[in-house]
């Protein structure tokens, strides 16, 4: 496999901001909601809309997702901001609902990107579309899992790539919910440089305080972007309500955020 300049052109094509970010509900709750987030994140460092439709849960009981009329309310939202949409995937059922539903990036959740026979069955639900496919690590701390998902999307001919590092499980008790091992990502990106990588402080560090901080790590160690959850009511979210942040918040996050400069 040869991860060339190409598979980074999209950033480009798209004239998506450097670093591109990505933000939304963790997930979609109500069309109203959606709409209301995604009008709040208009006009702003924000490319690209996220918002989890299905939500795959540790422990059954919890909000498994609004499901495909979510698919709706991100077209919806789509058509009045123009950002770009984008959601999680985690069987053939649903690639084959969001390419219907026009949506534009579809993401593989870290605990999908765990289980060889899904990517393999999104991969090729995917063949030689032209979506933007980003895998999320694996749960545990397994780097060839995560290159192995790559490769399956690549295998299929998707040459829109990337990958989002959102860390990694861990038994000990830790200041973060997943552990970030920023050691395997920076892996990743010697592998694959031309692969765009995106952090998600979001689902590293499970609290809203400390989003900013993983933030700077991640740009000072040049990721291409951030995915960061965003929400007009976080604290009665339906979902991972501790780490969501208010579209002002994020917009002073990115206001107090020192950029790299670009070196090539
Ligand atoms: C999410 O992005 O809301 C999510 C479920 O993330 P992860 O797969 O990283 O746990
Ligand atoms: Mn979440």
């Amino acid at each position: 496999m040869e991860i060339t300049k190409e598979h980074k052109q999209w950033l480009v094509d798209f004239e998506l901001n450097h670093p591109l970010v990505i933000a939304g509900p963790c997930s979609a709750e109500t069309e109203e909601q959606v709409l209301k987030i995604a009008h709040e994140l208009k006009n702003s460092d924000v490319s690209i809309f996220r918002a989890g439709i299905w939500k795959p849960r540790t422990r059954p009981g919890g909000f498994e997702g609004v499901g495909e009329i979510g698919l709706k309310w991100l077209q919806k939202a789509k058509g009045e901001t123009g950002l770009l949409m984008a959601t999680e995937v985690a069987n053939a059922n649903h690639v084959k609902l969001a390419l219907e539903h026009d949506i534009d990036v579809l993401w593989i959740g870290a605990r999908t990107t765990v289980n060889p026979f899904a990517v393999q069955e999104i991969a090729d639900a995917l063949k030689d579309t032209d979506k933007i496919v980003l895998v999320k690590n694996p749960v545990n701390p397994d780097l060839s899992l995560w290159i192995g998902g790559v490769e399956r999307l690549y295998n299929a001919g998707i040459k829109k790539l990337g990958v989002i590092h959102r860390g990694f499980s861990t038994y000990e008790k830790t200041k973060f919910r997943n552990n970030p091992e920023w050691q395997i990502a920076i892996d990743l990106q010697n592998k694959f440089p031309n692969l765009p990588l995106i952090c998600d402080p979001s689902h590293i560090t499970g609290r809203r305080d400390m989003i900013q901080e993983v933030s700077q790590q991640a740009l000072d160690l040049n990721y291409d972007g951030l995915i960061i959850e965003t929400h007009i009511d976080p604290d009665n979210a339906w979902s991972d309500a501790a780490q969501q942040v208010t579209p002002a918040t994020l917009k002073q996050i990115f206001v107090d955020l020192k950029m790299r400069k670009e070196t090539d």
